[in-house]
């Protein structure tokens, strides 16, 4: 299917930059592009870039700019494309704009050229996700992640786990068609080990979506404590200079303030948040709040307490991964020190003199090699993908625990989660389900 409408946008970031990028695509993208240039529609060749003029309707100069067409079907979106490589000044790219607007072309929607990409068949969903993906991945790990399922390779893997849904399908009909047979035991043998060996690819496939949200977006990291336990002096320490301001007055922080690190190649969030006590004014009371949620959002907490004050413990989810630290420990005698120690506390620090940040370091790496399956071929990338194969495997499992082998019911289910891999693909999937994965997009991708 070809939309009818031509759209454009800038596929760069808005700003000052040497070129900027806008894409046109659409039936009428050449037109407009050999109407802009003075330039007759027979000079545009595909994938042939030429360096041209570009004027307004009113004949005034607006920049001069790299010009590629690319002419359907072996385009991006397998429409008629161009894209202009213009100078990157927010007035050019502005000035680009308004002539396209004027010569009737319409701003893109969010997504919309990789959507387009998807209806023209030239990507299915899975690679439309991995498009995603590897613009907004933080890691190299996460970019080969995407790059691997753009190639096609977790879609083919999910075919073929499909393909045997579809033999153990035709086992199953098969058997339905005929009116007497001596085979049913065997059948169902081999229907039953069938369904075990699809049951063992989805689960190794839902696993691992975990791993690769560690391995793309990275964890984060909370630091949360009493007002003073030093959670700022931390803060700056772990992201190697001063973002978050440290002083001895309580309650400073009111903010959530995060800044990134990578550790052991891994990229952390680390996220520094308001002390935690009765609060006294509206900021603090705000200040709190956020605090809350961001230790529901955390995937490892640091809770911090001040080694001169011990009582001070906040309580945290019993289900995150947390790690007990005291800080402060500078001022403590060695006395204090073995009277204090205990089982609970992970490791004594001291924030100002960075004494045991290291370990602390590889306190929290341990934590997100914890969070990583084995490494494997493929990776699932997004919560669609993980809730489609979880549904899968959870009326997969239902079935093959069935004490009789009734062959309708067994049809059915089968048949059922054959579709579900349709949808995960992309090939029968509801509209509503694609506005919702293609909004996440920004504009111009
Ligand atoms: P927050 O309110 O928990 O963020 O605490 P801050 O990081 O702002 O620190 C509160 C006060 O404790 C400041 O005066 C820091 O210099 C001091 N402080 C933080 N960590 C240490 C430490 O390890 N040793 C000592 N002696 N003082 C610290």
């Amino acid at each position: 299917m070809v939309t009818k409408e031509t759209y454009y946008a800038l596929s760069t970031p808005m700003g000052v930059s040497a070129t900027a990028t806008i894409r046109i695509s659409g039936p009428k993208s050449i037109d407009i592009v050999s109407k802009i240039t003075k330039k007759p529609i027979g000079f545009f060749k595909h994938r042939v870039s030429n360096i041209l003029y570009i004027y307004n309707k009113n004949n005034d100069l607006i920049d001069r700019a790299v010009v590629v067409c690319f002419e359907k079907p072996s385009s991006y979106t397998g429409e008629n494309l161009v894209e202009i490589h213009s100078h990157g000044n927010p007035t050019i790219v502005r000035n680009i704009f308004n002539c396209l607007s004027t010569l009737g072309l319409r701003v893109a929607n969010p997504g919309e050229f990789t959507k387009t990409a998807y209806i023209n068949k030239k990507i299915d969903l899975v690679q439309a996700e991995a498009v995603f993906n590897l613009i907004n991945s933080r890691s190299t790990g996460g970019v080969d992640i995407s790059l691997n399922n753009l190639s096609g390779s977790l879609s083919k893997r999910l075919l073929l786990i499909q393909k045997s849904l579809i033999y153990t399908l035709s086992l199953v009909e098969y058997e339905l068609d005929i009116t007497e047979t001596d085979n049913l035991k065997n059948t169902q043998t081999q229907v039953m080990s069938s369904l075990a060996e699809t049951l063992k690819n989805t689960k190794k496939l839902i696993k691992t979506h975990s791993t690769a949200k560690v391995i793309s977006d990275g964890l984060r990291v909370v630091i949360v404590g009493r007002p003073n336990v030093g959670k700022s002096t931390l803060f700056n320490a772990l992201l190697q200079y001063d973002r978050s301001i440290v002083t001895s007055d309580p309650g400073t922080t009111r903010d959530v303030i995060e800044g990134q690190r990578t550790i052991s190649g891994f990229p952390i969030v680390v996220v520094d948040t308001a002390g935690l006590r009765k609060a006294k004014n509206k900021a603090e009371i705000a200040g709190v709040k956020k605090t809350d949620n961001e230790i529901h959002s955390a995937d490892i907490i640091i809770s911090m307490v001040d080694s001169t004050h011990t009582k001070a413990v906040i309580d945290t989810p019993k289900t995150k991964p947390t790690i007990l630290i005291y800080n402060k420990k500078d001022l403590l005698s060695k006395e204090r020190l073995k009277t204090i120690s205990n089982n609970n506390i992970d490791i004594f620090i001291s924030a100002k003199t960075k004494d045991g940040i290291n370990k602390l370091l590889a306190l929290i790496e341990k934590n997100i090699t914890q969070n990583l399956q084995p490494s494997e071929d493929f990776y699932i990338t997004s919560k669609r993908q993980e809730d489609i194969l979880v549904s899968i495997n959870k009326s997969l499992t239902k079935l093959s625990k069935r004490g009789v082998f009734e062959l309708e019911i067994f049809a059915f289910e089968i048949k059922n989660a054959i579709n579900q891999f349709d949808w995960l693909l992309g090939k029968t999937t509801p509209d509503e389900i694609l506005d919702s994965v293609f909004s996440n997009f920004c504009v111009g991708k």
